[in-house]
């Protein structure tokens, strides 16, 4: 019996590229309990989106491979899938993908076919995972449609996607993601096409639905205020790695990697006068990463081993995992957290 939907356990994810392999996720590992909203947040290219990719089993389309790891899927208590031993094409990823777990993706376009009008494609994933017929799936879909703010629905249902602007695209990707009732939803910087009036009301309706299905939910994002207000424990990465993970209160109040307490620093205020902080830098190559700590070419606290040797993981605080030499020294292994799904520490 367990009461979490998810178990990622020592993830590694490989691209094949002109110049060589790259670990584009690397030792990953959290757990998910049920009606849990995970977030993870990180600059571009730290690994977030590669991260829901490989648990979708959409990395194998993209001349990627899960190398190493497990991703074990809890739809019940009592029933455990092990998604990394499914191929990427087979009939049951197909009926999981979509249906029990979908994405909402940063790229509406590309998620849409273009010469398929959007209501159709939309009723097309309910025929195939909830089994209505093609009226009642017309019917549904608009219902979808007008739940994300769609105007004169019933009419758009019929329009193809370069009909529809940027945002209102976007609002019927969210839609299509959630109109068969997932039991896990990634959502991938689901709001970033849209102006800020329309954001609250797809967050203030992704609260709804988590609350309406107990819907557990992955939220990936850059935006801290998203964070804040929507989830309950978070992942911090950078370069492919977990930095820290934590529950969002105890991030907020307490950050602990150098690397999130830049990120919060970075947050604009209102009415501030100085001038807004950025990191220095940019994240590494994932094709030439620095020995030692990843964060280290960036890091203001910086130490000689930091240059040399892998931070491994720490826990200074009950639930509070991070990956920095300034919470542990070298050989200090008995302070060293297990790198594990734990999970007292996820759902708590
Ligand atoms: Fe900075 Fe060293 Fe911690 Fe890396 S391990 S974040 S370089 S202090």
């Amino acid at each position: 019996m367990s009461d979490h939907i998810l178990r990622v356990e020592g993830l590694k994810t490989v691209f094949k590229t002109f110049s060589g392999d790259i670990n584009a996720v690397d030792d990953v590992a959290f757990s998910l309990a049920r009606n849990e909203t995970l977030g993870i947040v990180g600059e571009s290219g730290c690994g977030k989106s590669v991260t829901a990719r490989s648990i979708m089993k959409l990395v194998e389309f993209e001349n990627g491979r899960i190398d190493a790891g497990s991703v074990e899927y809890m739809p019940t208590p009592d029933e455990l899938i092990d998604l990394t031993a499914l191929d990427h094409k087979s009939a049951e990823i197909r009926a999981i993908r979509g249906g029990q777990i979908s994405m909402i993706f940063q790229e509406p376009m590309a998620s849409f076919n273009p010469v398929f009008p959007i209501g159709k494609q939309m009723a097309e994933v309910l025929v195939h995972h909830l089994g209505l017929s093609k009226l009642e799936a017309r019917d549904r879909a608009i219902e979808m449609l007008n739940r994300v703010k769609i105007p004169n629905a019933a009419q758009r249902f019929d329009e193809y996607p370069h009909e529809f602007s940027g945002g209102m695209r976007q609002r019927a990707m969210i839609a299509m993601a959630i109109s068969c009732n997932p039991k896990l939803l990634i959502a991938d910087e689901p709001t970033t096409a849209l102006d800020v009036t329309v954001e609250a009301q797809i967050l203030e309706l992704l609260n709804e639905l988590e609350a309406e299905h107990s819907m557990t939910t992955i939220m990936i994002t850059h935006d801290m205020a998203v964070i804040a207000e929507m989830t309950d424990n978070v992942m911090v990465m950078y370069a492919g790695r977990i930095a820290e993970y934590s529950s969002a209160s105890a991030l907020f109040a307490n950050p602990l990697h150098p690397y999130t307490q830049a990120l919060l620093k970075s947050i604009p205020r209102i009415g501030s006068k100085e001038e807004l902080y950025s990191i220095e830098g940019s994240v590494p190559s994932l094709l030439d990463l620095p020995k030692g700590c990843y964060f280290a070419p960036r890091c203001p606290f910086a130490m000689e081993h930091c240059h040399t040797q892998a931070p491994p993981t720490f826990e200074p605080e009950p639930g509070h995992r991070v990956r920095c030499w300034l919470y542990g020294e070298p050989g200090d292994e008995v302070r060293a957290a297990p790198l594990t799904a734990s999970e007292e520490v996820a759902g708590t």
